[in-house]
């Protein structure tokens, strides 16, 4: 894929375990594939696989980024390669881990992303980038809470590089009502919430959190795959009015979505169901080494499925910076880019 030269946009929804550059984990695993015996081939979807073939990637990349140098490394190759493709704010997500092996910890493992957005800064590359501390489903309430804590730690010893938290993992374990008093406890403490929604048939959690968060947390929803795809007269249909009414932007990543057989095809796509509602929505990455798409390609996937020109594209990107964790300034002076870059290539 050729990186994009024609517009300048937004990452949002980024999962640095699966955001990888082929060409950075294809080094890597030369030099681990004894130890892991995972060849590159193993790690990225190339044809549609059920959802749960997303998640056992997940845990083999799990078992490559294990040490301090190697998440160090993959959080600046991620960063920069989102550069190279025009992305000038990202916000980039990350459940921090604990390896006693190799003397990792989520403090170590935040300390090292802060450590490479720093870098990244200081080597100039003309992009902004902040930090979401996930929280894994899987792992339960107990180890939820701790997130919050790190997150409220690093948030302010960053002055707000750090500004909020992901929930993620596996849908199919657990459920998101647990998890509503430590989301309101994360807004409570000035963190922001983008949290993974309906990205299968999940009605009742996502009704639950919907009515304890709305009004009181700052929220994003991740995917939103089936948000308003319920059967009528099952009571469903508050979902879709408390996202509207709310004005709940919804990440949508399109070739994760179609990939994992969550969409079947481009033209049944969500990006368009809410597009069309004037309702905010963003095209993202979700992983874009597993998925195999930058951030462009994702622009060009709905461009052409939606016959969409030059012109209502960058009226859509200027949209979405509204929808982004960080302060009105910042927004503003992302905008005001965008509007001077577009002049110019025009
Ligand atoms: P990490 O947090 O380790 O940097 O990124 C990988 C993790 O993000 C996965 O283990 C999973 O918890 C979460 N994740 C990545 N992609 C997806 C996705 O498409 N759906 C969900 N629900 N979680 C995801």
């Amino acid at each position: 894929t050729k990186p994009n030269k024609w517009l300048t946009a937004q990452e949002l929804h980024a999962h640095l375990n699966t955001s990888f550059s082929m060409s950075f984990l294809e080094e890597l695993v030369s030099q681990t594939q004894d130890e892991h015996g995972i060849s590159v081939n193993d790690l990225h979807l190339t044809e549609s696989q059920p959802l749960d073939q997303g998640f056992a990637i997940f845990s083999k990349l799990h078992k490559i980024f294990r040490t301090e140098e190697s998440i160090y490394l993959l959080t600046r190759s991620v960063i920069k390669e989102f550069a190279e493709d025009n992305v000038k704010y990202l916000e980039l997500r990350s459940t921090p881990k604990e390896i006693p092996e190799t003397g990792l910890t989520r403090d170590v493992y935040m300390q090292t992303m802060v450590r490479a957005v720093h870098d990244c800064e200081k080597e100039g590359l003309d992009i902004t980038v902040r930090l979401l501390v996930s929280i894994d489903r899987r792992h339960g309430v107990e180890i939820a809470k701790i997130a919050v804590d790190l997150a409220e730690r690093w948030m302010k010893s960053t002055k707000g590089l750090v500004l909020g938290i992901d929930f993620s993992g596996d849908p199919k374990v657990g459920d998101a009502t647990d998890f509503i008093p430590v989301f309101l406890d994360a807004a409570e403490r000035g963190l922001k919430l983008a949290l993974h929604l309906e990205e299968i048939p999940l009605h009742e959690e996502t009704k639950n959190v919907l009515r304890a968060c709305c009004g009181h947390c700052t929220i994003r929803i991740g995917h939103g795959t089936y948000l308003h795809r319920y059967e009528p007269n099952e009571g469903h249909e508050e979902i879709e009015d408390l996202v509207v009414k709310w004005k709940i932007p919804v990440e949508a990543c399109v070739t994760s979505n179609l990939l994992s057989k969550t969409v079947d095809r481009p033209g049944t796509h969500h990006f368009w169901y809410w597009r069309s509602k004037q309702h905010p929505v963003i095209l993202c990455t979700d992983g874009k080494g597993v998925f195999g798409c930058l951030l462009s390609d994702e622009y060009s996937k709905v461009a052409k499925e939606f016959s969409l020109g030059r012109e209502y594209l960058v009226n859509y990107a200027l949209s979405t910076f509204d929808t982004i964790f960080e302060c009105d300034e910042v927004k503003q002076r992302l905008k005001d880019n965008l509007k001077q870059f577009s002049e110019k290539e025009q």
